[in-house]
């Protein structure tokens, strides 16, 4: 029924706008959903005619769907211009809105016209600008005998979503009428350009008109929409709409089920006047119409369940118990390989065309059938020309002929072997070298790097710069990845001040952790969401986790983690989430405080800088990589001899700030104090004590992780 579909959100900004509540248009076809942020109202009526002479055009159909009323309450029509019909109402707004290119339009005014045809105030309302306009009441007026206040339609598309505005409230929140006012002078304006061509529905006779335009109401797809958001941080409601509606409107056309809902359950003259919105009362087809929702669920409230009681639990039952309780969370979309660098693969990638495509030489030389060659001295008369690199010889080589070849040139037909140019000499129009001459030699095989069609790389592979080469060189225009996964950072104390440019009072300390939480994970390819810090009350830190919950996957806090008076986050976990509180056998580290919160997961970290660090490298690392879809982590180690001695007791698991010295022996940091700072800062990685106890002197083999092998 139709090629391709539209989907136009309109705005009635008073000045250039992108974004959130801006225009946006999205465009589903065959090769997926394309969407564009017109910052103007006069750039996206430009747009859509380019949209829909370009479709003529190519001889295809066109659906736009608009968001905003293509008709007013039944008897404005004909009050304003004499006929019931909205057409007549667009063709009046035409002639009395303006808009600038830098989107000033003069919709109050006409407002404030239209207004002097009824008795009373309204039926137009509202203004939010500082200057009045005389006619345009800013409070809601009675309306005018005989208007209503919704259309037909808008009754019947209310309960499936939001609450239908009237068109009579020009401001405040949620407002329409100024979109309507400020559109429908464009959709005359179009309908008179593509006269015979376009049909808006349903108005015109659609006859065989290749465009038509009929008007849509978003809010249908409202939980759709709000889900979309979630699973794709930076996507904003407006774009998710149109990205939603296109591809739903065009699922619908292309199985056939669209012809059903332009035969509206109305009269034709009510029609003729209010118009109608598309899909009204098939809501559910709508929804059915999207693709599943490819976000996985997230987090079991009860993932981190621990038996309790256990008194310390050794680091590698943890390890073990979380990566058991965790699942990929993120969310999937395509990207072209330029811009997945450090994006998980969600699927494997698998080459579009071999490499290298064709056979080639590897070598600059001389190119014959190795057939005609045999032992001793070989001379081979030399055609006139030759192959390189992007430019093909097509012409055959006769056999016992022999071809100027360079590097990466295509082999020529009857061209099986290359002779290397040090190899050989000139003899006139001939070359001459020693045989014999191994068959293949100096030439690459069509794909015997990558064959077409093979799996070029697994999913949960964290995309590498040479693998952006590698995806390329395959011809893999769009890779699936997972959206990043999305990592809030909260820290909590009532003697936290953020800003260290700013005096603090003796009784306060500045937020280290933040700032370190924030950038480890941002080095790991996740998103960092800051979401500041909270005081030691409960309220102010369930506030923050509700934010974070909101925008992120993972929330990781620190402070507040253990059982004392002034430990709120555990209290918080404890009675408002499933807190698993667990005790883990790790210096430095003690509690680490587990909760899923509204479905996000929630780390809490000690308050310590250096057990915030050294938690979050050995706990939260793996985890948030098996969140992302990149699967647990492991970090490599290496076995050095100690630069140090110390007697370690058994029941724990011990981690030292440590870095090589010019031997490459580990030393450590002088203290062990876990407020220490600067030995986080000094070392280069930690030394691994493992849970026994251990007497080590100077040159014991101990194991050491470097910063790197965290990812760091
Ligand atoms: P807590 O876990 O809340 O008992 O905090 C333990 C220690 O870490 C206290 O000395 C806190 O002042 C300190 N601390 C907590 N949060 C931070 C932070 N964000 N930056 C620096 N030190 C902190
Ligand atoms: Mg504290």
């Amino acid at each position: 029924m139709f090629d391709r579909v539209a989907i136009l959100d309109w705005s009635a900004a008073g000045t250039p706008k992108s974004g959130r509540d801006s225009i946006w248009l999205g465009v589903a076809g065959a090769g997926g959903v394309e969407v564009e942020n017109p910052r103007t109202r006069v750039e996206a009526e430009r747009r859509l005619a380019r949209l829909i002479d370009d479709s003529i055009g190519a001889g295809e159909r066109l659906l736009i769907g608009m968001d905003f009323a293509f008709g007013y309450p039944a008897g404005f029509a004909a009050r304003l211009t004499g006929r019931a019909h909205a057409p007549a109402v667009w063709e009046w707004l035409a002639a009395h809105v303006s808009d600038t290119p830098d989107n000033r339009s003069t919709y109050r005014d006409a407002a404030a016209r239209m207004n002097a045809y009824f008795a009373g105030d309204g039926p137009f309302w509202g203004n939010n600008e500082a200057t009045a306009t005389a006619g345009l009441p800013r409070r809601k007026p009675a309306l005018p005998e005989g208007l209503a206040e919704l259309r037909a339609t808008d009754r019947a598309a209310g309960g499936s979503g939001g609450t239908p505005k009237p068109v009579w409230q020009l401001a405040y929140s949620g407002a329409v009428g100024a979109q309507t006012l400020t559109a429908q002078p464009m959709l005359h304006r179009l309908r008179a350009g593509f006269a015979g061509r376009l049909a808006v529905w349903p108005f015109d006779p659609p006859a065989d008109a290749r465009v038509v335009v009929a008007e849509v109401y978003p809010s249908m797809l409202s939980a759709e929409v709000r889900a979309f958001c979630r699973d794709n941080s930076g996507v904003v409601p407006d774009e998710a709409q149109v990205r939603l509606m296109a591809s739903a409107f065009l699922q619908l056309a292309t199985t056939g089920r669209l012809s059903a809902m332009f035969d509206p359950p109305a009269a034709p003259d009510l029609l003729a006047e209010e118009g109608w919105i598309l899909a009204a009362g098939h809501e559910m087809a709508l929804r059915s119409a999207l693709p599943a929702r490819t976000a996985p669920p997230r987090l079991r409230d009860d993932c981190f369940a621990m038996p309790q009681g256990v008194d310390w639990v050794p680091v590698d039952t943890a390890l073990e118990k979380l990566r058991a309780g965790l699942h990929p969370v993120a969310g999937t979309l395509q990207l072209p390989p330029a811009q997945a660098d450090g994006h998980v693969l969600a699927e494997a990638a698998i080459a579009r065309r071999a490499n290298p495509p064709a056979p080639n030489s590897a070598v600059d030389g001389y190119g014959f059938a190795h057939l005609a060659t045999g032992e001793g001295p070989q001379r081979l008369p030399l055609l006139e020309g030759r192959a390189a690199a992007g430019q093909p010889w097509t012409t055959p080589v006769p056999e016992g002929a022999a071809i100027r070849i360079l590097t990466g040139a295509i082999l020529p037909p009857g061209v099986d072997t290359v002779v290397l140019d040090e190899d050989t000499a000139r003899d006139g129009a001939a070359i001459v070298f020693d045989g014999p001459v191994r068959a293949g030699a100096n030439t690459r095989r069509a794909g015997e790097d990558v064959a077409a069609g093979s799996p070029a790389l697994p999913a949960g592979r964290r995309l590498t710069p040479p693998d952006l080469a590698l995806l390329t060189a395959l011809g893999v225009g769009e890779v699936t990845v997972r959206r990043r996964l999305r990592v809030a950072v909260l820290s909590t104390g009532d003697e936290l001040v953020a800003d260290p440019a700013r005096p603090a009072e003796t009784h306060q300390i500045f937020d280290a952790n933040r700032p370190m939480l924030l950038a480890t994970v941002a080095r790991w390819g996740h998103e960092p969401v800051d979401l500041g810090h909270a005081p030691d009350d409960e309220a102010a830190i369930a506030a923050a986790l509700d934010r974070g919950a909101d925008g992120a996957d993972v929330i990781l806090t620190s402070g507040g983690a253990s059982a004392g008076d002034e430990d709120h986050v555990s209290k918080l976990l404890q009675t408002r989430a499933q807190l698993t509180s667990w005790r883990i056998a790790l210096k430095p580290g003690r509690p680490l405080a587990l909760a899923v919160w509204n479905g996000a997961a929630v780390f809490g970290l000690p308050g310590n800088p250096v057990a915030a660090f050294v938690c979050t490298l050995i706990f939260a690392r793996p985890a948030l990589s098996l969140m992302a879809g990149a699967g647990w982590l492991a970090p490599q180690g290496f076995t050095v001899p100690a630069a140090f001695s110390k007697s370690k007791k058994p029941g724990r698991r011990e981690y030292l700030r440590a870095r090589l010295d010019a031997e490459g022996r580990a030393e450590v940091f002088a203290s062990e104090g876990s407020g220490r700072i600067s030995g986080l800062s000094w070392a280069d990685g930690l030394v691994e004590l493992a849970d026994g106890a251990a007497e080590i002197g100077p040159g014991a083999p101990v194991r050491y992780i470097p910063y790197a092998s965290f990812g760091l």
